[in-house]
């Protein structure tokens, strides 16, 4: 942010032709939400500690925004409906380290030729308050009013003289959960403010502000709050800080994930790569994480200046970026908690946000993935159980957690593998479990060629249609670092004679189908393309629901589940196991949870 001190010096100009020019311009108020984005923007520039909102009728009938900034001037109030007219910046240079939410000047021209526009403001030096009135675009004569030190704007009738624009608007409701968006963005952005918004008579959001954990609670309701774990670091001179979702709790949608830069919400898809990339293999998919990315770079590392509605930024340094994003990511999935884990569900908490994309939030079914794998048990076959030898990870992804060693005590009916350890009675799914070990062991393999093949006595044949088939000899390498041997064998034909030599090997002709049609499937980035090759392979060569595993087997399960990075949800996001603590034993059974031996 601008230096307060040098904001509050700054008086109102009209910018030079050659650096109004210079800023992206384009339309800035498409809807009530940009207006009150813009006014409360404007009060933070303003050095305001407090800010309320006021939206009725959709914001189309009334918005307000009140602040205790430092106000106008009476002569700096003339100029303020002035296009081009800011404090902000004076210079080309300006634009290229801008330190200020607004810049362009045009944000109180664009609402008061759309609206009936008041702003009613007291400077810290003026005696009295100076109110001022544009009607879509002609402004009337100053008049004093009263007021304390700071400044209010009201906007009415918003596109009353372009009814056109009425007509792209989501009805009341969709837009009052527009405006809450664009609050929770500021309270996000300034979380030190106190801010409220009132929809209709009834108060919407509130924050007394604070720090950012404080406001939490607001943005994302108590449940799913309660599920945000903080990270923070630095990359060269990139600060990133913020709380994201621990890989059981996610949405269905990206709503609620909110990326900063300098205090400035943006969309970027380069940050979101990032994001998807770093948590690929931790979450269902169609599922996402939520949270708040905040970056701070140097004003000059970042181009807010591209964006019409300033909702995007260029960085400088791109890579940076993606590799700071990526660590705080991965420092949240390193450090989220085992202990008292349950069985993973997706977080149902509605904040206010759901309400105008409540479509898209539906749980998912839990238990569904094992159901399905218990409705396709085979004959148990002869094959060995392989796995390879335990040893740690040394590899950048972090384990979420240490589970420490387990001990086998046993199988239940052939299904869960019963085990103690530090955290506490580990019930584990045994198939979800080898899943996630034999898709880290696949990954592995994928970037250093080292899946072991098994060589088959007899090759698959697999049908597959001529236009596929030419393609496949661009994958056969591919294919070989997964340890899968495939040719071609005839114009609709491939043969494939060797599969990974891990787990039990349920590999068949559908299989190999399947991974090369994933594999050649370019509408996927080829990372997403690799996870869904490995998360496949993983699957079908992991032992299953119903595979029954003598006391020895399920050990090695265990050895090798306790050292695989982020082991307690398997590849396809759902949870591998429950851990039951003595602390939760305690509480079901009625014991305190601390007593003197001789009681026990
Ligand atoms: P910008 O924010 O890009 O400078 P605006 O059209 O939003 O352009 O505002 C024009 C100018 O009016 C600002 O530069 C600022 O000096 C002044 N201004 C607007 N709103 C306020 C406010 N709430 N408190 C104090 N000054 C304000
Ligand atoms: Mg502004």
């Amino acid at each position: 942010m601008k230096d307060m001190m040098d904001a509050m010096t700054e008086r109102i100009h009209l910018l030079d032709p050659v650096v109004a020019d210079a800023i992206a311009a384009g339309e800035v108020i498409e809807r009530p939400a940009a207006v009150v984005k813009e006014l409360i923007d404007n009060a933070l520039d303003a050095g305001a500690t407090r800010i309320t909102v006021r939206a009725r009728g959709g914001g189309i009938a009334a918005i307000e925004v009140h602040d205790n900034g430092h106000g106008m001037v009476p002569e700096d109030l003339a100029l303020a409906f002035a296009r081009h007219a800011t404090s902000k910046v004076s210079h080309l240079e300006d634009l290229t380290a801008i330190r200020t939410r607004g810049f362009r000047g045009e944000a109180l021209a664009s609402i008061a030729a759309v609206s009936e526009c008041t702003i009613t403001t007291r400077h810290a030096d003026a005696a009295a308050a100076t109110s001022v009135r544009a009607r879509f675009g002609s402004l009337l004569p100053p008049v004093s009013a009263g007021r304390d030190v700071g400044t209010s704007v009201t906007v009415e009738n918003l596109f009353g003289n372009t009814p056109a624009r009425l007509r792209f608007l989501k009805g009341e409701r969709g837009e009052h959960a527009a405006v809450l968006r664009s609050v929770m963005d500021a309270i996000i952005a300034a979380p030190g403010c106190s801010i409220q918004c009132e929809i209709g008579e009834k108060v919407a959001l509130s924050s007394r502000g604070g720090e950012l954990h404080d406001v939490l609670p607001a943005i994302f309701g108590r449940g799913d709050a309660a599920k945000l774990l903080p990270f923070s670091g630095s990359v060269d001179s990139i600060h990133l800080h913020g709380y994201l979702s621990t890989p059981l709790a996610h949405h269905g949608n990206r709503m609620h994930l909110f990326v900063l830069v300098n205090g400035r919400r943006i969309q970027n898809a380069m940050v979101q790569h990032a994001i998807d990339d770093a948590y690929r293999g931790y979450l269902p998919s169609g599922r996402y994480p939520f949270g708040i990315v905040a970056i701070d770079c140097p004003p000059e590392a970042v181009d807010v200046n591209v964006h019409p509605t300033k909702r995007d930024v260029r960085f400088v340094e791109p890579g940076t970026i993606h590799r700071a994003v990526h660590r705080a990511v991965w420092q949240v999935l390193g450090s989220a908690p085992v202990e008292g884990l349950g069985p993973g569900s997706p977080s149902n908490g509605r904040s206010l946000l759901d309400d105008a994309h409540a479509a898209d939030n539906s749980p998912l079914q839990s238990g569904s993935f094992l159901s399905e794998s218990a409705s396709h048990i085979e004959r148990s076959t002869s094959v060995q159980l392989v796995l390879p030898e335990a040893e740690p990870r040394t590899g950048p992804r972090p384990s979420m957690g240490s589970l420490g060693p387990l001990r086998a005590i046993g199988q239940v009916r052939n299904t869960w593998i019963v085990a103690e350890g530090d955290a506490g009675i580990v019930l584990l799914d045994p198939h979800a479990a080898h899943e996630k070990i034999l898709y880290e062991e696949l990954r592995r393999g994928l970037a250093d060629a080292a899946v072991p093949v098994q060589s088959l006595l007899v090759p698959l044949l697999v049908p597959m249609d001529p236009a596929t088939v030419v393609h496949v000899p661009d994958i056969v390498p591919l294919l070989m670092s997964l340890g899968v041997a495939v040719d071609v064998f005839g114009e609709d034909m491939l043969r494939c004679s060797g599969v990974p030599a891990l787990g039990r090997g349920h590999v068949t002709e559908d299989t190999i189908a399947t991974l090369v049609r994933d594999l050649l499937d370019r509408v996927n980035p080829q990372e997403e393309r690799l996870h869904r090759a490995a998360a496949l392979l993983a699957c079908h060569t992991a032992v299953r629901l119903g595979d029954a595993l003598d006391l020895r087997e399920q050990q090695q399960l265990l050895d090798l589940f306790a050292i695989t990075p982020e082991a307690l949800t398997c590849p396809h996001g759902r949870p591998t196991c429950r851990i039951i603590s003595d602390g939760e034993m305690r509480r079901a059974v009625g014991r305190p949870l601390r007593e003197p031996l001789e009681a026990r």
